[in-house]
């Protein structure tokens, strides 16, 4: 059992009024916010050892080096990847998932090729292959889904042929909800001999993520969206991708020896972290991790599901409230549409009553024109969210419909 009180009480901002009113954050799914563990740890990282990492022989560069690589260490035993050159820091789930499309793509994509994705991705899993199938001409296929959100496992099969190179999928869609079968979609391409990237952005927090037991070949997820700071992010490889993949960026720190004639590089990870890289986000990010790791990564799951239940069960009350995303797995995000009140319309009347949901596509358009629909009311909730503002949410809804209805 989480102590929730407590819990909302490590987060600052929770406590927050907007136009008088509690806040009521459901906007989690954009961003999370962050306890007063990840807050001290940056603020920590930047009063007591800030220098720049692995350059120094001086005293604060080497803490700073090593707090650093702690960090990788406790990210690597949190998603239980093989080996600490497996993790690769990036500035987020887009800049991890256009790293190896650039990269796996120079290596192993030419002409003709094909790559997979689902109707149910997000723009940053859609556009960066895009650009790759352009540039290698090259093609790209896509898994339809279900009309409850879910993906059709038996057309994803019949999409795979001799000249699919990789699979690339979301773990949970961030504009449904919905949870996808990655272990089945991983097994299905691993016995034709291909690899997946899972697009861990809203995944990682809402479950338990072993990229063993997984298998799969890539998973990439942001430190903001997991109680971490911004401009961080994580890129799962296995090794022997990782290895024989090129640099996506170049320049310092990710070489071995530079000539004008010719440059090698330095080996994982560092092959993949050109430049100075966000090292205080890196601390921050990993004390995200320890946070949640003490608070029971089943506790979350449990909390969230039992939040899942309860706003379902209420918003389905509201009479012409209509569910989008309705999958049996799924996190507590709850996509939705009131009547035909425009979505813009309805966001802007709950933030005046202290309410923060999300409009629109969530950047997640193909899903939308695959409703018919341009958008959407998102809630997406998280383990700090209560059922009273759950309770706040319908009361607001119902006053929006008495408003435009
Ligand atoms: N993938 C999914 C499923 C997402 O939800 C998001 C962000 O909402 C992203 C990718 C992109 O994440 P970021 O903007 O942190 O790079």
């Amino acid at each position: 059992m989480l102590d929730i009180e407590k819990i909302r009480s490590q987060f600052p901002i929770l406590a927050m009024e907007v136009y008088g009113k509690p806040l009521v954050y459901f906007d989690n799914g954009a961003t999370t916010h962050k306890p007063v563990q990840v807050i001290n740890a940056v603020s920590d990282a930047y009063t007591n050892f800030n220098s720049n990492i692995h350059r120094g022989v001086h005293y604060l560069s080497d803490i700073s080096s090593e707090k650093y690589e702690g960090a990788r260490e406790a990210i690597r035993q949190f998603v239980n990847a093989g080996k600490r050159e497996e993790i690769i820091f990036t500035a987020g789930t887009t800049a991890s998932i256009n790293m190896v499309a650039f990269s796996f793509g120079e290596k192993y994509i030419g002409e003709g090729d094909e790559i997979i994705i689902s109707t149910i991705e997000h723009h940053a899993n859609i556009v960066p292959w895009q650009v790759l199938c352009e540039r290698k001409k090259a093609k790209l296929l896509v898994i339809p889904v279900f009309d409850d959100g879910s993906l059709d496992i038996e057309a994803y099969g019949k999409l795979i042929s001799d000249r699919t190179r990789i699979v690339a999928v979301s773990h949970v869609s961030n504009a449904l909800g919905t949870i996808n079968p990655v272990k089945e979609i991983i097994g299905i391409a691993h016995s034709n001999d291909i690899p997946v990237l899972v697009d861990g952005a809203q995944g990682i927090q809402h479950g338990d993520v072993d990229v063993n037991e997984m298998n799969c070949d890539f998973y990439v997820f942001s430190g903001h969206k997991v109680y971490g700071p911004t401009g961080t992010g994580v890129l799962y490889g296995k090794e022997k991708w990782l290895e024989e993949m090129p640099p996506y960026q170049t320049g310092g720190d990710m070489v071995d020896k530079v000539t004008f004639e010719k440059t090698t590089y330095s080996k994982l990870p560092f092959k993949f972290e050109a430049g100075t890289t966000n090292f205080v986000g890196a601390v921050g990010m990993a004390a995200a991790f320890n946070y949640i790791t003490g608070l029971g990564i089943d506790n979350i799951i449990q909390r969230e599901k039992e939040l899942l239940d309860y706003s379902t069960r209420r918003l389905e009350e509201i009479e012409g409230l209509k569910i989008y995303g309705t999958a049996k797995d799924k996190i507590p995000v709850i996509s939705f549409v009131l009547e035909d009140i425009h979505q813009y319309d309805v966001g802007m009347i709950l933030d005046k009553l202290g309410i923060a949901v999300r409009t629109g596509s969530h950047c997640a358009q193909p899903i939308m024109d695959r409703f018919g629909i341009d958008g959407t009311i998102r809630a997406s909730l998280c383990f700090y969210n209560t059922t009273g503002e759950v309770d706040a949410l319908i009361e607001g809804l119902l006053k929006v419909r008495e408003m435009m209805g």
